[in-house]
């Protein structure tokens, strides 16, 4: 492998590393909810692409609010053995 002859200044150094940023993802828009999304996917808040339902949405939704109120359920279990054993350990 070359080893560099000089070391870079740190001006050359910027110079070079102005060009790494990360631009944006080019969006565009749902022709139906007019939400952002990407090219060539399905659009998430809706389901649809080109006129035409692909995704369930809202039987994810629904699952999704299930998995949340299962787990908040399963927190509340875990808070009321944790005083249980608060109360233990005064008596
Ligand atoms: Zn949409």
């Amino acid at each position: 492998m070359s080893v560099p002859k000089q070391r870079r200044t740190k001006s050359s150094k910027k110079k070079r590393a102005s060009h790494f940023a990360l631009k944006g993802a080019n969006m565009t828009k749902c022709s139906r909810c007019d939400k952002p999304v990407l090219p060539h996917r399905a659009c998430s808040a809706c389901g649809y692409y080109r006129g035409r339902q692909v995704l369930a949405v809202e039987a994810k939704e629904l699952k999704r609010m299930e998995k949340e109120k299962a787990k908040r359920e399963k927190d509340a279990k875990k808070e009321e053995k944790k005083d249980e054993k608060a109360k233990k350990v005064q008596v």
